[in-house]
């Protein structure tokens, strides 16, 4: 197996790496065109407007993963050291400075890069490292902005207050596009867009419980398809994409096809997965065990009322970090206990991550309620979901090939 690489086995990888090709060639196209270009955060309501503008959406933070894969991170971290930013802030922090501030300029980039902004989106509510990578992309692009100073509240606590505030905010933003692209904004086509999110989020929930059938028809090396719920939510492209990676998961079901042979142990993952070396997912194959279930690939679904589209845009811009990533320790532990028990799980791991400080408190509270309510062994690693230089293989291996043998002993094999 090429290092780094994960092995996949859906056939839909063929799909998606069309998909990811012409998403890049799209906001290319658009620069090459005349069409402004936006860079915004992730996981937000922005993306239904762009797309119901006919706006190329540029996400620096989903560029950030790919970069890792392909191994571009590394110099981006260096231009950003160059810049005196600390080696401990968050991996897509300085990935993306490093990025924007000299990488865009390299020759022969994968995918020809990114097409520099024409305008960017700071709308806070994001976590610190995120806020601060848009401070810096404003004051070094000298580009239009637009801030938005949401709130950052637990999604538990999101009251019609803050709806109607980020519903205000939303509006500006559409006289923002308007003056910025010369279109005038038409709802129904944004009630299309949220309508295409809503159906990508069905079957998005619905292919993550085929993975409670035992054998899992699919483990977590195929996490690359998330990439359709990052970039291509208010689209029909996601929606065609996931029904294919439906049929042909429900086909494996009817043949009782599991990714491997023999599936002796069902693994939980916490955290992000490590992007640079995502066969690690593979690792797990040779104790014939496999991850079927993950705290963060069920942060990316969030259905939506079409009938209420600047609501519902506001809502997900407003939990777009309480959802995925600064996720309260209440609301992760009910998700894990819930994924626990649906998918079966014989042991969790935990990727205690040096980049995202957000996702990984709380992890020993969650050790702790695995193993006294649900008698769940799990163990913890470290490792940094962008930067290689802070994991180490060698203690990886150590840790969970003593948790391996001691989950198959506790199974009886
Ligand atoms: S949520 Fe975590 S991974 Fe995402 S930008 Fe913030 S610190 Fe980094």
């Amino acid at each position: 197996m090429e290092a780094g690489k994960t092995r996949k086995r859906l056939k839909a990888n063929k799909a998606l790496r069309e998909i990811i090709t012409q998403f890049y060639a799209d906001s290319h196209r658009a620069k090459a065109e005349g069409r402004p270009v936006g860079w915004i955060p992730p996981m937000n309501g922005l993306i239904e407007l762009f797309y119901a503008m006919d706006i190329a959406p540029v996400f620096p933070e989903n560029w950030a993963p790919v970069c890792a894969a392909i191994g571009t991170n590394k110099k981006n971290f260096e231009y950003t050291a160059k810049r005196g930013f600390s080696g401990d802030l968050c991996g897509y922090f300085r990935n993306n400075v490093g990025y924007a501030l000299e990488g865009i300029n390299e020759e022969n980039q994968p995918l020809d890069g990114l097409p520099e902004p024409d305008f960017l989106i700071s709308f806070g509510a994001g976590c610190i490292p995120t806020m601060k990578t848009f401070q810096v992309l404003c004051d070094h692009f000298d580009v239009p902005v637009l801030r938005a100073d949401l709130p950052q509240v637990a999604m538990e606590d999101i009251k019609e207050h803050h709806i109607q505030y980020a519903v205000a905010q939303m509006k500006r933003l559409i006289r923002f596009l308007e003056e910025i692209t010369g279109k005038k904004f038409d709802i129904d086509r944004l009630r299309q867009a949220v309508a295409y999110t809503d159906e990508a989020c069905r079957l998005w929930d619905e292919l993550m419980s085929k993975r409670s059938t035992i054998p899992a028809p699919f483990s977590a090396a195929e996490l690359g398809i998330m990439f359709v719920m990052v970039t291509r939510h208010g689209t029909e492209i996601a929606v065609n994409f996931l029904k294919g990676v439906l049929q042909e998961v429900n086909e494996k079901i009817a043949r009782g096809e599991g990714v491997i042979p023999n599936e002796k142990l069902r693994l939980f993952w916490d955290n992000i997965p490590l992007w640079y070396n995502m066969k690690l997912f593979n690792y797990f194959e040779k104790w014939d065990a496999v991850v079927v279930a993950e705290t963060y690939s069920a942060a990316w679904s969030l259905r939506m009322d079409p009938n209420k589209p600047l609501e519902s845009i506001a809502y997900k811009t407003l939990v777009s970090y309480p959802l995925v990533s600064c996720v309260s320790l209440h609301k992760r532990l009910e998700l894990i206990v819930k994924a626990i028990r649906a998918y079966k799980i014989d042991g969790a791991i935990l990727h205690s991550n040096r980049s995202c400080k957000p996702i990984s408190m709380g992890q020993m509270d969650i050790q702790k309620v695995l193993a006294e309510e649900l008698s769940v062994p799990s163990v913890m690693f470290d490792g940094d979901h962008m930067d290689g230089e802070k994991f180490s293989m060698a203690q990886f291996q150590t840790r969970i090939d003593a948790f391996m043998e001691m989950l198959l002993a506790k199974k009886d094999y």
